[in-house]
């Protein structure tokens, strides 16, 4: 059996918070770009089973069996009855077992179910919420999201980047697929500085940007059909490398602003003002918050 350790992520947050929907979301862009994502639920119920009582796996599990096995031909579950809770230990066992490249886990405590160490995503619906669930998550926090929004931003210093699910969601894809292949981002940019004679920081830029916009636009094959830079060369470079079949037009009035459309959506990446962004080197760019190289990220669809 393959021992291949997943990267862990535990989704935290109150009771319709969005912490079932921000994992859907996350299993099925991420299993859209080749990843294999295992689940794990922690219910909390007393005298809970998954199976049903009456059936004929509830009844050998019912006259003592230990292990049952339901096989058909699209499944197979593995029912192990435990006299306690299952320690978190072996659920993680379990799941280091599956050959997956990332786990998700949802309702595990910080307190009392070991994940203190794992990354985690905090589910928040509003300020309250989000306070509250941030008392009692300890670090790495990876994002903020949920169904809490941009607009209820003003919580003061937060640990981690608030993505609004309805606006940027393809941000968390973004920040996940980084911890999954952190390479991947340096691996485009030596790409893009073959044809450009060289790495510059705006390269770098172009990169982050082309970046994001692949996890709109490539998992359903639905390539970009146009993309427009209001900024340097450099930045258009990085889109011509990573989008080769898709024109990339530098604009002469210079708003700052990348522009990349499809058939089905519009993504505006607008960087953020000089001021925010001195950068003293290209790891610098490919490390800094989006929030601090984009002043904003929009995707709309048409
Ligand atoms: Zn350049």
């Amino acid at each position: 059996m393959s021992k291949k350790k997943p990267l862990m992520i535990a989704f935290v947050g109150t009771s319709g918070s969005g912490k079932t929907g921000t994992m859907e979301y996350l299993t099925k862009q991420l299993t859209e770009l080749g990843f294999k994502v295992g689940v794990a639920k922690h219910i909390h119920e007393e005298g809970f089973t998954i199976d049903t009582v009456g059936k004929d796996t509830w009844r050998h599990a019912h006259a003592g069996a230990r292990v049952v096995i339901g096989a058909s031909p699209n499944e197979l579950a593995v029912i192990k009855k435990t006299s306690s809770e299952s320690k978190f230990e072996e659920i993680a066992e379990t799941l280091r077992n599956q050959d997956l490249d990332v786990a998700l886990l949802e309702g595990f405590s910080a307190a009392g179910d070991g994940i203190a160490n794992i990354p985690k995503v905090v589910t928040a619906s509003d300020a309250n919420g989000l306070k509250y669930t941030l008392r009692r998550t300890a670090p790495p926090i990876l994002a903020i999201t949920g169904l809490i929004t941009r607009a209820q931003e003003k919580i003061g210093n937060l640990p981690a980047p608030l993505i609004d699910m309805k606006r940027e969601s393809f941000l968390l894809t973004s920040l996940v697929r980084r911890c999954l292949r952190p390479d991947e981002m340096k691996e485009m940019l030596a790409k893009a500085a073959k044809k450009h004679g060289g790495t510059c920081i705006g390269l770098a830029v172009g990169i982050r940007a082309a970046y994001i916009a692949s996890n709109v636009f490539q998992q359903d094959g639905s390539m970009p059909t146009k993309i427009t830079c209001g900024t340097k060369h450099c930045i258009a470079e990085a889109f011509r490398t990573i989008y080769p079949r898709t024109p990339v037009r530098v604009e002469e009035v210079r708003n700052d602003r990348v522009l990349i459309e499809s058939r089905e959506a519009k993504l505006a990446l607008q960087l953020a003002p000089k001021e925010k962004n001195k950068f003293s080197g290209i790891g610098q760019v490919l490390r800094v918050p989006d929030k601090v190289l984009f002043d904003s990220v929009n995707l709309t669809s048409r």
